[in-house]
């Protein structure tokens, strides 16, 4: 776990400023949910937590260290994207190994730690399947578990229920909440959804035009006038 803080981070596109500048603490442990209208810059500022986007200006603290000029595998972040992102050709235990193979871990310690995820996300049955076998809910836990075995410090969750019908987006809602009790990490979510934000955040972050609109617990946010 560990603090995430953004301080005047700005970003444009040429003439387009995507985050006009952000100032935002989230405390270590803390789940935010970054929620907005399409092109508020969320999915922006989250890219540039994670090191996939250059920043035009200001700092990204990550554990009290400035990580501007790291590359994200140096951020000790892992990132769940919208369309699951997972290799096709590879079984889902592959899939689950790959990045920690690449770290030369162990294969021994490799399978303890994907037991371990897999049976968090009830994906045993799963291991050897490839993808293209998996329903969109099942790859989106695979993708999840990829994240998990990297132990990382924060994850980041770009609109990763967008892609699932309501009913299993409500199911994966309630797994998300009860991953959160039994993976400790600081999160960042991005959603244009306010159930999600409302069920999920314990920090909500309303954006609006690549500004912070406001910043509360779901209570202060959504039960005022
Ligand atoms: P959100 O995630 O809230 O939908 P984005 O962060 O994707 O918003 O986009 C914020 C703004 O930046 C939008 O106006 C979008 O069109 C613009 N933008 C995002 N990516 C690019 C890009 N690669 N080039 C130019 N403009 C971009
Ligand atoms: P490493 O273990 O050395 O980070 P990987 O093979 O796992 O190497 O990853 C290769 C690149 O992709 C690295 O930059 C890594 O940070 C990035 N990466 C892999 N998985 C994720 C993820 N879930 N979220 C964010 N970045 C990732």
């Amino acid at each position: 776990m560990a603090e995430v803080v953004l301080n005047q981070l700005v970003k444009s596109y040429g003439g387009v400023t995507a985050v006009r500048s952000i100032d935002l603490k989230i405390p270590e442990g803390a789940f935010a949910v970054l929620v907005g209208p399409s092109g508020c810059g969320k999915s922006t500022t989250l890219r540039m937590i994670a090191g996939l986007e250059e920043i035009s200006g200001g700092t990204i603290s990550i554990g009290g260290r400035v990580v501007n000029d790291l590359p994200p595998k140096d951020r000790d972040i892992a990132m769940v994207f919208q369309n699951y992102a997972l290799y096709q050709h590879m079984t889902v235990y592959d899939n689950l190994a790959f990045g920690l193979r690449n770290r030369k871990e162990s294969e021994a310690r490799i399978a303890e730690k994907i037991a371990h995820a897999a049976s968090i996300l009830s994906i045993e049955p799963l291991l050897q399947r490839r993808p293209k076998q998996l329903s969109g809910g099942q790859q989106q836990r695979v993708a999840l578990g990829r994240c998990i075995v990297r132990h990382p410090q924060v994850f980041l969750f770009d609109e990763p229920l967008s892609n699932l019908d309501a009913k299993l987006r409500a199911q994966m809602r309630v797994e998300l909440k009860r991953l959160r009790e039994r993976v400790p990490a600081t999160s960042v979510y991005v959603t244009h959804d306010q159930v999600e934000a409302m069920t999920l955040g314990d920090l909500v972050v309303i954006m609006k035009d690549g500004l912070v609109q406001q910043v509360g617990t779901p209570l202060d946010v959504y039960n005022r006038p």
